[in-house]
C-alpha cells in the first residue's frame, strides 16, 4: 500500500501536495477504491465525499445491523497533506486501517459489529483554508452554504471544485444516514510533535486536542513607487502585517501558547512597489482555550493602528476524547501504569477531534516519530514503530468489535 501511494502528488522536495478536488486527490480516492475492493469491503461516498469501506459479513445490510443496535466501528485518516507535507501524516492511519482488518481477517476475528475503513477528505484545508472541512461539513459544524462559499487561491469556489468532481454541491451538508452508523471511531496518526521517543514507548493513546483557531487579518496600504514616494508619504501594508507577525510570537511566549503566521499574500505583489494591501493567516493554538483568545483579542487591539480588520475563520475549543474509550483501549494495550501506553494531548486538530464533537465516542493512538518534525519532507516514522501501530489497532478493533450491545 505504501509503495502504490508513494508516488502520488509528489513534488521535487521530496514532500508531498495533495489537495481536495484535484487530479492527485483522484488518485487517492482511487487507490482507497482499490484497496477496499482488494478486500471485497462494500464503498460508500457521503454527501461530503468522504469514503467509508465497510466490512460486515453479519444478517442483513450495515443499517440492519445499526437498527438492531449493533453500530459500526470505524478506524481511519485523512490522505491529502500540507503544501510540501510529510508522507505519514494522515496516510499512515488509512493504511494502517486496512492493515488492521487485514490482521482481524488472518487472526479470524468474526466481527459481531460492522467495521469502516475512513477517507476523510480535506483535513489539512490547504486549498481552501477550512481544516477538517470533509468531518465538519459531515457534522454540520461547517455550515454548508459557507463551505460552498469557500474560495481558493485561484478564485475558484468549493462548490465548483466539488462540480467539476462530478458531484452535486447541493448534496453538501450534515449527513445523517452517515452518522447513524458510526458507534464510535479510533484515529491512528503519526505523532506530531515529540514526546514517546523520550518516554520509550512506540504508541499512545489520546487526551485531548488543544484549542486552536485560525485567523485572516487584512492590512490597507496604498501601491506607490519603491523609488519616488518619500519615507513619510507611504501607505505601506507591509508594516502592520510585520508588527503582527512579531506581536504573535512575542504574545505566544508571554501566554503560553503558540502562533503562526504561514501565509500571507501581497497585493500588488511587486519588488519596486509599495504594497497596498497585505492578508496574513495566523494560526494560534494552547493548552488553555482563555489564554489563547487572550492572545487573539491583544493582536487584534494592536492591528487597529495599522486600520487592519480580523475575520476568525474557524475556532474549535478544546476536544476531550471519550475517557472510557481511551481507558478501555489502555487496557487492551496491556497497560497498567502510564509509562506503558503514555497518555498525550496534542496541539494538532484532526477529525477526530470534529467527530468527538459531534458527540461521537473517538479515540486516537499515536505512532512515535523520531524527531517529531510533522508538516515537513523529512516527516518519519520507523517501519518497526508503524507495525506496532497496526497491531495496536488490530487489538483494539479486536475488542471493539466483539462488543454485542
Ligand atoms: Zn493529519
Amino acid at each position: 500500500m505504501w509503495a502504490d501511494l508513494g508516488p502520488v502528488g509528489r513534488v521535487a522536495s521530496g514532500g508531498y501536495r495533495r489537495f481536495v478536488w484535484t487530479r492527485e486527490d483522484a488518485a487517492l480516492r482511487e487507490w482507497f477504491a482499490g484497496e477496499a475492493a482488494a478486500r471485497g469491503l462494500d464503498l460508500v461516498e457521503d454527501r461530503v465525499g468522504n469514503q467509508w469501506a465497510w466490512w460486515w459479513d453479519g444478517p442483513g445490510t450495515v443499517d440492519d445491523a445499526v437498527r438492531a443496535g449493533h453500530t459500526g466501528v470505524a478506524i481511519g485518516s485523512h490522505l491529502d497533506s500540507v503544501p510540501d507535507g510529510g508522507a505519514f501524516d494522515g496516510p499512515l492511519g488509512v493504511v494502517s486501517s486496512f492493515a488492521a482488518v487485514d490482521a482481524l481477517r488472518a487472526s479470524g476475528v468474526v466481527p459481531g459489529r460492522p467495521i469502516a475503513v475512513t477517507h476523510f477528505i480535506d483535513e489539512e484545508g490547504a486549498r481552501f483554508g477550512i481544516a477538517c472541512a470533509g468531518s465538519r461539513v459531515l457534522t454540520g459544524a461547517l455550515d454548508a452554504d459557507r463551505a460552498r462559499a469557500l474560495t481558493d487561491g485561484d478564485g475558484v469556489t468549493y462548490a465548483d471544485a466539488f462540480a467539476a468532481a462530478g458531484r452535486d454541491p447541493q448534496a453538501l451538508g450534515r449527513d445523517e444516514e452517515t452518522l447513524a452508523r458510526v458507534g464510535c471511531f479510533v484515529e491512528l496518526h503519526v505523532e506530531q510533535g515529540r514526546a514517546l521517543v523520550d518516554l520509550g514507548a512506540p504508541v499512545a493513546v489520546a487526551s485531548d486536542i488543544w484549542p486552536h483557531g485560525r485567523w485572516r487579518f487584512d492590512f490597507p496600504g496604498e501601491a506607490n513607487h519603491a523609488g519616488t514616494t518619500r519615507l513619510e508619504d507611504r501607505k505601506d501594508a507591509m508594516l502592520g502585517y510585520a508588527d503582527l507577525v512579531l506581536a504573535a510570537r512575542a504574545g505566544a511566549a508571554e501566554r503560553g501558547c503558540v502562533a503562526t503566521v504561514g501565509k500571507v499574500a501581497v497585493t500588488p505583489g511587486g519588488i519596486n512597489a509599495i504594497p497596498s494591501h497585505v492578508t496574513g493567516w495566523l494560526d494560534t493554538r494552547g493548552t488553555d482555550e482563555g489564554q489563547v483568545r487572550a492572545l487573539v483579542d491583544d493582536l487584534e487591539t494592536r492591528v487597529q493602528q495599522h486600520g487592519a480588520t480580523v475575520t476568525r475563520e474557524s475556532w474549535t475549543p478544546t476536544t476531550r476524547f471519550d475517557t472510557d474509550l481511551a481507558d478501555r483501549l489502555r487496557r487492551v494495550l496491556g497497560s497498567t501504569d502510564e509509562l506503558s501506553v503514555p497518555v498525550l494531548g496534542t496541539g494538532a486538530g484532526h477529525d477526530a477531534g470534529i467527530l468527538s464533537g459531534a458527540g461521537i465516542p473517538t479515540a486516537m493512538l499515536f505512532v512515535r516519530n523520531p524527531t517529531g518534525i510533522s508538516h515537513n519532507p523529512v516527516e518519519h516514522a520507523e517501519t518497526q514503530d508503524c507495525h506496532a501501530g497496526v497491531e495496536a489497532l488490530a487489538a483494539c478493533l479486536t475488542d471493539l468489535v466483539a462488543d454485542q450491545p
